[in-house]
């Protein structure tokens, strides 16, 4: 009987534990998202981006992207001021050819 009672505690531990866990870690999650995420929502409806190119022509190949930490991460583009999620497969129609 003792035996089952001190199993029965240390599940109760471990399910407590797990939660406070679980509880510490959403904090966590949400202060390393990168604070300056975010979309310019009027500019990139008047420019009708998309987040998938057309044909040939993609973000990475305009002259108005800036590229981001990596090669396939979001960046920026010069005519959209204050976006940061431009995907490099993006595509809109002030598309410009890289020299
Ligand atoms: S101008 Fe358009 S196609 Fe060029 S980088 Fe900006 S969003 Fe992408």
């Amino acid at each position: 009987m003792k035996k089952n009672d001190d199993q029965k505690s240390r599940r109760v531990f471990l399910k407590l534990g797990g939660a406070a866990l679980a509880s510490a870690a959403v904090p966590l999650m949400l202060v390393s998202a990168p604070a300056s995420a975010a979309t310019n929502a009027a500019m990139r409806s008047a420019l009708k981006y998309q987040d998938k190119p057309l044909a040939e022509k993609s973000c990475a190949s305009c002259l108005q992207f800036v590229p981001g930490a990596s090669a396939k991460g979001p960046g920026t583009c010069k005519v959209m001021p204050g976006d940061t999620e431009i995907s490099p497969q993006g595509y809109c129609t002030a598309w410009t050819k890289k020299p």
